[in-house]
Parts: C-alpha cells; structure tokens; sequence
C-alpha cells in the first residue's frame, strides 16, 4: 500500500487524508492540537471551525460558493458529508453545529483502518518519517512557527503574515456611465477604471467611513498588521484630505475624464478576462455589510456586486504562483504538496476543496499519472488556476464568480447566467469524475 503523510487536521488536510483513504492510500495524519493549540483553535476534533459556523450560500444555481459545493459532493467529500450530518436550519447557508461537524470528521478518519492519528507538531520535513516521503502540508493560516520557518527556507521567497486585501467587485456591476478607463498621466494601456466623486459625494462617502463599523481583532493580530498597508478608514481618520492625497487622488486623470476631477478611485482588473476589479488602495477592516454600504456610495459603485470583502487577519500563506506546481507540489522539493488557505483560496469550503484538489493529485502522482488540470469552467479548477497564475499582487482568494471562465450569451440575465455556468460546470465534473484516476 502507497503511504502518504498529511499534516494538519484542519478543513483541508481532512479531506485530502480522506480522499486518499478512501482509495487505499496508507495515511499519516499528523495534528498538533491537542500538544498545542493556535491562538484561534479550540477544540481537540479535526476540522474545526475556527470562527463563523456558516459554510455559506449552498445555492449551487446561484452563488459560486454554493456551486463548489454540489461539485464537491459529486467528488465524495467529506466536508460535504459533516456537514449534512450536522446541518442547522439557517436559509439559503448551509450552517452547522460545529461541534457534530468536527466530530462527524474526526470520527470518520478515526474510523478508516489506513488512518493512523500522530498527535504532534511537525517542523520539518526533510527528517524521518517525512524524508523521502509524500508530504501534504495543510497547516492553515496559523501554522506553527516552526513549520512556518521551514517553509519559507523550502520556498525561498518570504511567506505572507498577513492578509490585507481590498474589495473585489464584478466589472459588470460598475456603472459605466459614471465611470471611465484609463492610466494616471495616460501611461500604460488604460487599463484602470476610474470612478470620480464629486465634493458632494466625497462629503458624504468620508462621513460614512470615519464613522463606519470595523472588525474586533484577536489579541494575536498585533500591531505588525498595519506595517506596509493602513486601512482605508484608518487613513480616512488622520484628515479630511488625506484620502484626495492617498487612495482617492485625482492627479493625472482629469485630462481623460475631461474634467477637473475632485477625488477619483481606481480599480484594477483583478483577472486576464477582465471580470473583476480591485479597488485600489482600499484595504479595509470595516465589517462586510459596511463594506458594501460606504462603497457603493461612490457614484460608479451605486449597484456594485462584491466578490470578495477586503479583509485584515493573520493569515500565513505562500506566494504560490512563484512556488507551486500546478498540482500544488513545491518546484524545489516536489514530493511536499501544499493545501488549504495557505495556498492562497480563502475559506471553510475553499480550503477543504483544496485539499480535495491535492489529494487527487496525490494519487495520480502515486498512479504514475500526470498531473490532473481542472478546467476553469469548475470553481474548483478555477481556484486550483488560481493559485499558481502569477499575479503581482498575490491575495487569498474565495470561491465566486469572476475566478471562473467566463460564459457569453447571457449579458443582461445574471440569473440566466449564474444558472448556466452552475450546469456548465456540473455537467464537466460528473464526466471528469469517471476517470480522474486513470
Ligand atoms: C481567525 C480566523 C477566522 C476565520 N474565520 C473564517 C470564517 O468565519 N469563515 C470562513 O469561511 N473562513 C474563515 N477563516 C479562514 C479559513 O477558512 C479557515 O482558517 C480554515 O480553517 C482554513 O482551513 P485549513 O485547512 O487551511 O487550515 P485549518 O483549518 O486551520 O487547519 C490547519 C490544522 O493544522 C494544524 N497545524 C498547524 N501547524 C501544525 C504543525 N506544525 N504540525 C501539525 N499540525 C499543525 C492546526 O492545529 C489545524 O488543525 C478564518 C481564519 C482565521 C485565521
């Protein structure tokens, strides 16, 4: 029997020990807890919901979490499974008791004769018993010091500390009559979306930010968090010009908007297909729903669809794109794969599908197969292109729309739209399951 070490008994290293399990692999399930606990992990189970207990919208035909879902559950996963076993009535959310979901999880591998549970904190791999070995590390955002350190030398370029995103939203959710392409001083390809506000507008968007709601942080997100990037709101605190100066400056683009311009946001297309858009500068810890309100009181963002929230959290992750192989091995030691939100997805069902996605690389490689590509139209391929597409401005990433390969046909219907690329995906996923291991 092919043995496997995983490490980390988190979302994704559960399901990528299951997944090999399941298929006779031989797995080495190694856990730190409960040696030692992260500042944000609690329980002994594996699969812990460290925070919300909500896997999100399981509207498969209408949110793209909820799409991965469905394709996850027609690859036999395990999160999928826990999670139906411990389902709490929360609408369109598949919501869990987080306890019966961690034991449901801990309770299946437990239970699988080629399991065997090590109860320790690895900080190296290039000792026994993982020298020489097939190595997955699914360590999670808050991975041991140690092992954080050996991953940076095994890499060579420096980990991420610290998640610091801006908002994401949907190109075609930006009022293009309130806003217009172009580079500062028309430099570059004029690849920017500007979106001005006039003095009434930056007025009254400034009062809505000093003002707005932000996140609590853990005692253990310290101060290193506002180093190379302040927030937007914090920024916003120091005067009520310094965003004109900073994030929401003018300069250089009023010539093309053909006005004089009083404050100006840029977004920057976030993908090649030009679906998404980063909004420059706007690192942000407000809560979600303030997110959306203050920012949609920029003129061009009056209907704005978020894809992803800009977030500020501890959260260890590689720079894959420079490190990893598509199969989510390292280029400089290719028998240690990498899984979960230190990838670079983001989320409980992000992070689980990714160790789905390792482990099924893992039995290729130990099948003598080649390194299975997930088509894009999947959310899963579509995160798993994700990770290793270079990108100078490398963030985790969740499962949503934009991520996907476009769908044309379908420009004034989202509804029609979101529908057709769920059954797009679907129908690839059920034919690719059949084979995926041969
Ligand atoms: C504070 C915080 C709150 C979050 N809240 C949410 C949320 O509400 N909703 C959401 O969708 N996502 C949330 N996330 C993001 C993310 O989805 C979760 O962190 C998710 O659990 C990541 O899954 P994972 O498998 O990559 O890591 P984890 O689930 O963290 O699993 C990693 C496991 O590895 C173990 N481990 C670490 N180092 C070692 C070592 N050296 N040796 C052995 N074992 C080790 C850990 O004990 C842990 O069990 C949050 C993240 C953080 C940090």
């Amino acid at each position: 029997m092919k043995k496997v070490n995983v490490i980390g008994g988190g979302l994704a290293g559960s399901e990528c020990a299951f997944l090999l399990a399941t298929h006779g692999v031989e797995v080495h399930l190694y856990e730190q807890k409960p040696v030692r606990y992260s500042p944000a992990h609690k329980s002994e189970n594996f699969g812990e919901l460290v925070c919300s207990n909500s896997l999100k919208s399981d509207d498969a035909s209408a949110n793209a979490c909820g799409l991965l879902k469905e394709e996850m559950r027609a690859l036999g996963s395990l999160t999928m499974q826990a999670a139906e076993n411990s389902r709490v009535a929360a609408g369109a959310a598949l919501t869990v008791d987080r306890d019966r979901f961690s034991a449901y999880i801990t309770q299946t591998l437990k239970n699988m004769p080629n399991v065997t549970v090590h109860y320790e904190e690895v900080t190296d791999l290039s000792l026994p018993p993982f020298a020489g070995e097939i190595n997955a590390v699914c360590t999670g955002p808050l991975t041991s010091d140690a092992l954080t350190e050996y991953l940076g030398k095994l890499t060579g370029t420096p980990l991420y500390f610290f998640d610091a995103s801006a908002p994401i939203v949907t190109k075609e959710s930006v009022d293009e009559s309130l806003s217009f392409y172009g580079d500062r001083y028309g430099d570059g390809t004029g690849d920017y979306l500007n979106c001005p506000l006039d003095k009434e507008d930056y007025d009254a968007f400034y009062a809505a930010l000093i003002s707005a709601q932000t996140v609590e942080r853990k005692d253990f997100e310290n101060d290193r968090v506002f180093e190379g990037c302040m927030p937007v709101e914090v920024m916003a605190k120091r005067g009520y010009d310094t965003l004109r100066y900073g994030p929401l400056k003018p300069v250089g683009l009023s010539a093309q908007a053909g006005r004089k311009l009083y404050a100006c946001l840029q977004l920057r297309p976030e993908n090649e297909e030009k679906t998404m858009y980063n909004l420059v500068g706007f690192q942000t810890n407000l809560l979600f729903p303030e997110q959306k309100r203050v920012f949609s009181l920029i003129p061009a963002l009056k209907n704005a669809e978020f894809l992803r929230y800009g977030v500020m959290h501890k959260n260890i992750f590689l720079n894959s794109p420079t490190c990893l192989n598509y199969d989510q091995s390292f280029r400089s030691a290719p028998s240690v794969f990498l899984a979960g939100q230190i990838t670079g997805v983001e989320g409980y069902v992000e992070s689980a599908a990714s160790g789905m996605l390792c482990g099924v690389q893992i039995l290729r490689r130990l099948k003598g197969l080649e390194p299975f590509h997930f088509p894009r139209e999947t959310v899963l391929g579509a995160l798993a292109s994700y990770v290793v597409t270079p990108n100078a401005d490398f963030q985790p990433m969740n499962a949503n729309y934009g991520v996907l390969k476009p769908i044309t046909g379908f420009e004034h219907n989202k509804k029609a739209k979101k529908a057709a690329m769920k059954d797009r995906s679907l129908s690839i996923i059920n034919q690719i399951k059949e084979n995926l291991y041969e």
